[in-house]
């Protein structure tokens, strides 16, 4: 066993957009685990644009990181030693390990990972958080409807191509915003939409509204921003807005300039009889089983697909982060911290 961890700890709390300094990459002992507890071999560790928050002290639904900590974050690894008779050495966890080579753990808060089921850094992705987040987000509150136009941005993201693809299977229309012609391609290609539009390319907001011949029943809002602002005037009387994501503002000093628009929203909210509702995936933990058995059956049925961007080396997580908040990333970013 190599014979220190290596972690990446919050140095300094990002004022804007995160630089490489606010990050310090360290060394230390292997900690051991006490009673009940797991000692990880981190093999996958996830990069999610939420670890943005964390690192702000704003007042939020979730405690900041710690200055000094090491950074949050899900991982697979595998049980290095082990004092909880439901894990054995080599079998494959997933739980809160962070950004670091291993981590120790309450056996109760890890989950087992099966790697004959699908392949272990699926737990981190669609088959995991960021799936989760697509799949209750969208059947509870977005409540597709079969012949209804469903609009989602990050759409090659893992939560946004998960978003498209349900939204094709409950026999919607599925429009994908994505940042650059190769992603607008593998929305269609890949993924099966039946439209993409680029957000960075000019005349976004008309190609927007031709995109969407009948108006936008369900948008899963992702990003906020410039998005927002082009789906707005398209959506329609009785249209469900599940509120995931603002990534175009996690880097947000202040507000932006006026003019304050609040009253025009709230008309459109009133006249068209909107639902607005933000949510947290672990609102709907009860449906965690139910997310599994679906979604793991649509994978192993050939009918979802998934994409994955994958960084080598855990010196690397800082840069591939801070790439995953200007849309550098084209799949869910996952580290392969160990192989
Ligand atoms: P992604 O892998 O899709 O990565 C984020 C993507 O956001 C980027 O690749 C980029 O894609 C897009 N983006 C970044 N900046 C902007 C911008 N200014 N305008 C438009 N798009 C932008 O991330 P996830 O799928 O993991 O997450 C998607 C969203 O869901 C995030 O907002 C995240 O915070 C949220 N989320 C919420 C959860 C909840 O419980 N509520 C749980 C999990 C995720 P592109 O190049 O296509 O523009």
């Amino acid at each position: 066993m190599n014979q220190q961890n290596r972690r990446i700890a919050l140095a300094s709390r990002p004022v804007g957009e995160p630089k490489p300094t606010d990050f310090r990459l360290e060394k230390g002992p292997i900690p051991e685990p006490g009673p009940g507890q797991v000692l990880l071999r981190t093999l996958w560790l996830s990069l999610d644009p939420y670890m943005r928050g964390r690192m702000s002290d704003a007042k939020s639904y979730a405690k900041p990181v710690g200055i000094g900590e090491v950074m949050t974050g899900g991982i697979v690894g595998e049980v290095a030693r082990s004092n909880d008779p439901k894990f054995a050495p080599g079998d494959l966890a997933l739980g809160m390990g962070g950004w670091q080579e291993y981590a120790v753990l309450d056996g109760k808060e890890l989950r087992k990972v099966d790697p004959a089921a699908a392949p272990p850094s699926t737990a981190l992705g669609v088959l995991g958080m960021p799936g989760m987040t697509a799949y209750t987000g969208l059947l509870n509150i977005g409540q597709p409807k079969s012949g209804e136009t469903v609009v989602v941005a990050a759409a090659t993201g893992p939560v946004g191509s998960l978003v498209g693809q349900i939204a094709k299977l409950k026999g919607c229309r599925a429009v994908g915003i994505a940042g650059g012609g190769d992603k607008c391609r593998a929305l269609i290609e890949e993924f099966g939409f039946d439209a993409a539009v680029d957000h960075r390319a000019p005349g976004f907001p008309e190609k927007l509204k031709a995109a969407c011949p009948k108006g936008i029943d369900v948008y899963f809002e992702n990003v906020g921003g410039a998005v927002w602002d082009a789906v707005f005037p398209l959506l329609n009387d009785f249209a469900r807005i599940p509120v995931c994501g603002l990534i175009a503002n996690y880097n947000m000093t202040e507000l932006p300039p006026g003019p304050d628009r609040t009253a025009a929203i709230f008309r459109a909210v009133l006249t068209k009889r909107l639902t607005i509702r933000g949510f947290i995936v672990w609102d709907f933990q009860a449906q965690a089983r139910e997310f599994a058995a679906e979604v793991g059956g649509w994978l192993r049925e050939g009918r979802i697909k998934y994409r994955e961007d994958v960084v080598e080396g855990l010196d690397n997580a800082p840069q591939a982060f801070m790439g995953l908040l200007k849309g550098k990333n084209f799949g869910k970013l996952v580290v392969r911290v160990a192989k």
